[in-house]
């Protein structure tokens, strides 16, 4: 900053105060690639066969602080959880310790999953311990680190249900409409008939839609709790009971575990089977389409039919083995070893009163959050999430908004039970400073016009951009990008 310009010229801007996104600003391009700043053509020699190489291939020529400077721009031109907030709701974005980092990066952690399991027995320890506080975590008996996200999870569980089921002729799983997407798209994957819940006046599960909807033919309930409402399932016991009578299972979505760490226990609820998102729950990374990691816990009778290998302590230390009734391979080796190592150092450090202290401030932080922000919150009394309605606004504009006041929206638009819903959680790792810079946000935002909202975001490095296109027929390379 210039430190002649007088203090009112600055003031003169009229801007609010926030942070603005680095931006490359030579016309409507952005940033260029590598290869357009400098690339040289090299000849390719090569034995495969001619209908498989090419000639030539054109490639960037850099030096390395052209190249360092490049990715730490782009990186500039993103928001992220070392950026500030990102209360989107139900997807808990925790910043990850960098504790967990360096133990991740240590050299010793970089070994072959192939090698024989007398030589392995310390990765083996690590995910053996990291079963076992799992399952103590749940309250569930056994648990498989084997799944690549918390969908992938349930994916395994639905599958494990299938199989526990053979022979009966079980054809429908049951799921509330506050669930997420996933839910349903992992029940349809396994062959089942989704069977939607409506939810009650009171945000959840409503005992004689339940009642009307189970059978003998319902092989499965699947349950968030609190649900994506932040409300926690009051008649879960009640509700666990209705499903084991006709001789049902109870699935457990454990996106919002970080509600209830340390305090309940959804195996003591009376469910059967769960998974845990760790890049919700246990700070590590989220996945961005991978490497992530959704553990599943199952009770003692469905630990047969767990993914192939399963780890168990054994004479010599911890061995694999295959389950008797397996439902076989979800994913490679073990799971993603790096991302459950993170997992298992955040569980290790924080110990029960860091865990319980962990889920205490994702609550009363929430609650702090909701309790500034002016819009109306239609459903309570809510734990580490709330939905508060973006009311005569549109919530996906209103979030844009939020952008400019150098903050991540929340979740927008779901669950559809709250009009323009804006489904919010701070997290415990956010301190009143940022509460309150985040309650500003909401507040500023709610008090402008339709104009201002559809005209943002004004401060980011990107503005409007094409949403569903960049969804549906995303452009990977930049070959597809210098076709247009
Ligand atoms: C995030 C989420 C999932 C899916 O988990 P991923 O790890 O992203 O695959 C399932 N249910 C709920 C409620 C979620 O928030």
């Amino acid at each position: 900053m210039n430190d002649d310009t007088p203090t009112s010229d600055r003031q003169q801007n009229d801007r609010q105060d926030g942070y603005d996104q680095a931006r490359w600003t030579d016309g409507d391009r952005y940033e260029p690639l590598l290869s357009e700043k400098n690339s040289h053509e090299v000849s390719v020699n090569t034995p495969l066969p001619d209908d498989l190489t090419r000639d030539s291939l054109e490639l960037p020529d850099l030096s390395e602080p052209e190249l360092a400077r490049h990715y730490t721009r782009l990186s500039q031109m993103n928001y992220g959880i070392e950026t500030g907030p990102f209360p989107l709701g139900s997807c808990t974005m925790k910043y990850n310790p960098k504790f967990a980092e360096d133990v991740a990066a240590i050299p010793d952690a970089g070994v072959h999953p192939d090698r024989k399991d007398r030589t392995l027995q310390g990765v083996l320890g690590v995910y053996g311990t990291l079963q076992e506080h799992l399952a103590k975590i749940g309250g569930m008996d056994a648990v498989t680190l084997q799944p690549p996200a918390g969908a992938a999870g349930e994916l395994t569980g639905v599958l494990i249900a299938q199989a526990y089921h053979e022979g009966d002729d079980r054809t429908e799983i049951i799921i509330p409409d506050s669930a997420h997407g996933t839910n349903f798209a992992s029940a349809a994957m396994a062959g089942f008939d989704v069977v939607e819940l409506p939810s009650g006046e009171d945000g959840r599960v409503d005992l004689d839609a339940l009642e009307a909807a189970i059978s003998e033919d319902t092989a499965l309930l699947m349950l968030t709790n609190p649900n994506t409402l932040g409300l926690f399932e009051r008649d879960i016991v009640e509700i666990s009971e209705m499903v084991h009578d006709v001789g049902g299972l109870l699935y457990y979505d454990g996106a919002n575990l970080n509600a209830l760490l340390g305090r309940a226990r959804p195996g003591d609820m009376g469910f059967d089977i769960m998974h845990y998102n760790v890049h919700k729950t246990f700070a590590t990374p989220h996945g961005g389409g991978g490497p992530g990691a959704g553990p599943v816990g199952v009770r003692e009778d469905l630990t047969e039919y767990l993914p192939t290998p399963h780890i168990r302590g054994s004479d010599d230390g911890y061995e694999r083995y295959e389950p008797a009734e397996t439902i076989g391979k979800i994913h490679g080796f073990g799971g993603n070893w790096l991302v459950l190592l993170r997992a298992a150092a955040y569980i290790r450090r924080l110990g029960d009163e860091g865990l319980l202290d962990a889920s205490a401030k994702s609550v009363l932080n929430a609650n702090y959050l909701a309790d500034q922000v002016d819009l109306e919150i239609p459903f309570g009394p809510f734990h580490h999430e709330f939905v508060a309605s973006a009311d005569d606004q549109d919530a996906a504009d209103a979030a844009k908004r939020m952008l400019d006041y150098g903050v991540h929206p929340p979740t927008t638009k779901w669950p559809e039970i709250v009009d323009e819903a804006l489904m919010t959680e701070p997290t415990e790792v956010e301190n009143k400073r940022t509460l309150d810079q985040l309650a500003a946000a909401f507040n500023a935002v709610a008090s402008e016009d339709d104009e201002t909202l559809e005209a943002a975001p004004q401060r980011t490095a990107a503005q409007r951009i094409d949403q569903v296109g960049a969804a549906r027929s995303p452009r990977l390379s930049w070959q597809a990008l210098d076709k247009e």
